[in-house]
């Protein structure tokens, strides 16, 4: 019988056992975290905003001064066999591209290796999920992190720090600021709705990563008539608005009902977020491949 909890992988050319599943010690994503990634939702079997996460990670890899070997198709061709021989109904596919493996240097130049690439599935409840259903509880920490959060690397350190001490005091999530300003979330973009029901969230720039879904739910809004500002709104502001709300790929829409203790809005998913989500899922759900 099959081995339900022993996903299959694919690691730089093979699918195998996640047991079996290696990468060299002299990797510069294990020596360097010299590696970019990208996290896109299954659902019903299918990708939410596959091309969008296929062109950020060509843009990273630019930014990051490293070759674009691996083609759009053959990527596709690479999620969809996951989703076969995991079963994924629903859940997140990881994809990490590594520089590959050479002698630790910090000059990188000489590296001869291609890059590495490898994948994995995660199976999860991405649409009925209780945390939108509930809202998320929020801690805010100043962003401590390097100054080029555009780039989707692997260096997730201070996030994944913060976040972890954020849950052990009880919260969901943490939101980071810099100077009265929030950036964005842990690992998604955040959001205010004013007593206008206006809707609030950072200009890109190197400050935030750029979400895919954060521009999938920006289109759906505008299409609806919604009224979209993209600036920095402050902590008080924070505190102080209607709604709050953040989005990723695996979270898509996910309410903020407190911050820092600070009730927002009503305490309760606000109206705005909740149907967005709703709006946002219908249509990635419709152009789904
Ligand atoms: N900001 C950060 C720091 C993130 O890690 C993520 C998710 N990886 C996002 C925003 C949301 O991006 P996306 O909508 O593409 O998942």
């Amino acid at each position: 019988m099959k081995d339900l909890t022993m996903r299959t992988v694919y690691v730089n050319g093979v699918y195998l056992p996640e047991d079996q599943a290696q990468i060299s010690i002299f990797d510069r994503a294990v020596l360097f975290a010299d590696a970019v990634y990208e996290v896109t939702a299954v659902v019903d079997r299918k990708l939410l905003d596959f091309k969008g996460h296929m062109a950020r990670l060509k843009r990273s890899l630019n930014e990051m001064d490293m070759d674009d070997v691996y083609s759009h198709d053959d990527l596709l061709s690479i999620h969809r066999a996951l989703i076969e021989k995991n079963d994924l109904d629903e859940g997140v596919i990881y994809l990490q591209v590594t520089r590959g493996v050479a002698d630790r240097d910090f000059d990188f130049s000489q590296i001869e290796s291609t890059p590495g690439l490898f994948l994995f599935t995660q199976a999860k409840n991405l649409v009925k999920n209780s945390l939108a259903a509930r809202g998320q509880n929020i801690s805010l920490v100043e962003d401590q992190r390097w100054g080029r959060s555009d780039i989707k690397t692997v260096q997730l350190l201070f996030s994944s720090l913060s976040k972890t001490r954020a849950k052990k005091n009880g919260a969901d999530d943490v939101w980071l600021y810099r100077g009265d300003e929030i950036t964005e979330g842990s690992s998604n973009n955040a959001y205010i709705v004013t007593e206008n029901d206006e809707i609030i969230t950072r200009e890109l720039s190197t400050d935030i990563l750029h979400g895919i879904t954060r521009n999938s739910v920006l289109n759906v809004a505008r299409l609806h008539q919604m009224k979209v500002i993209e600036r920095a709104f402050t902590i008080d502001e924070l505190k102080s608005a209607k709604e709050a709300f953040s989005t990723s790929a695996s979270g898509f829409v996910n309410p903020v009902v407190t911050v820092d203790g600070v009730p927002i809005g009503s305490g309760e998913p606000g109206t705005i977020s909740k149907s967005l989500r709703q709006t946002y899922l219908q249509a990635s759900l419709e152009n789904a491949i």
